[in-house]
């Protein structure tokens, strides 16, 4: 139970086959009190009835687009949980045309949206959050951490064919998450993320030839098999816990080790 009288927020979860779901169930096994929400509500019924199924309480909306949605989510977070221990931003969008074809033909309003709701996001709920995170250390400088986690992809930091406009926001969400660790540490509250490896979800349904990526994956990865994402939530659960007390800034690669070879 490395999660036990621990309070999370996360954001992300749409369905079943969400990372953020699979999240949610691993931090809900390991004793979190959870406040789950929707960016959509289209998505409201479904992610209640999910969350119900394994005994969370909470539900908002938030639409991370949406200064004001944000605001209400930690308002809401201070009334019903007091102070958050961990936020998961399990949140990413661009419009299916730029996920095909070359990134030069990306528009300008294509470019804002995925860099507005894929990585600005997250330093606006940091900013939010910030208040409700805060922890103070002791005498020695020691003391709780609490924890925030994104989730990237390696077309951040590669190039993956039609990935586009997504690897260049999920460039920035890696950039984000060192200043954010840099602005944030002082109050004890550690920023980082996990690259995970393609795994068929809503979002990635989006990417063209991702079914290829997915096929082709396993006979080059070191571990020879695609991920899960009970997989990439264990690794997040490793982030939300004071496990990992003294690592922040950091994006670990949960990809079967994909990221590790060349040719
Ligand atoms: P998903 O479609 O289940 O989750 C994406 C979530 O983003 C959805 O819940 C959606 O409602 C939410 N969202 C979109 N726009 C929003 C907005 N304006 N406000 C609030 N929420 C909004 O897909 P997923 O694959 O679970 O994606 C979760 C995260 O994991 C994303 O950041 C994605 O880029 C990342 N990721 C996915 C893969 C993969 O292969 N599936 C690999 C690496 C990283």
């Amino acid at each position: 139970m490395l999660l036990s009288g621990r309070k999370g927020v996360i954001l992300g979860v749409a369905n079943k086959r969400s990372i953020a779901w699979a999240i949610t169930q691993a931090a809900r096994n390991h004793g979190a009190e959870l406040l789950l929400t929707w960016g959509n509500d289209r998505f409201k019924e479904g992610v209640v009835e999910l969350g119900r199924s394994i005994g969370v309480e909470r539900y908002a909306p938030c639409d991370v687009s949406r200064d004001e949605e944000i605001a209400a989510l930690a308002e809401q977070a201070k009334r019903e949980l007091g102070t958050v221990d961990f936020l998961v931003h399990g949140v990413a969008f661009a419009r299916k045309e730029e996920l095909t074809g070359g990134y030069v033909d990306t528009s300008r309003e294509g470019y804002r949206i995925a860099q507005d709701i894929s990585s600005y996001s997250l330093a606006a709920l940091c900013r939010a959050f910030r208040p409700l995170m805060k922890r103070e250390r002791d005498a020695d400088g020691e003391g709780p951490t609490s924890s925030v986690v994104t989730l990237t992809y390696l077309g951040g930091q590669r190039v993956i064919p039609n990935y586009n406009v997504m690897g260049v926001a999920k460039a920035a969400l890696e950039a984000s998450v060192r200043y954010l660790a840099a602005d944030l540490g002082p109050d004890n509250i550690r920023v980082n993320a996990v690259s995970a490896g393609p795994i068929k979800t809503l979002s990635a349904a989006g990417v063209s030839s991702f079914s290829t990526m997915l096929n082709q994956l396993p006979a080059r990865a070191p571990l020879r098999k695609n991920v899960t994402t009970d997989e990439v939530a264990d690794a997040s659960v490793f982030f939300l816990s004071e496990l990992a007390r003294g690592v922040t800034g950091e994006v670990l690669f949960v990809d079967a080790g994909f990221h590790a070879m060349g040719i």
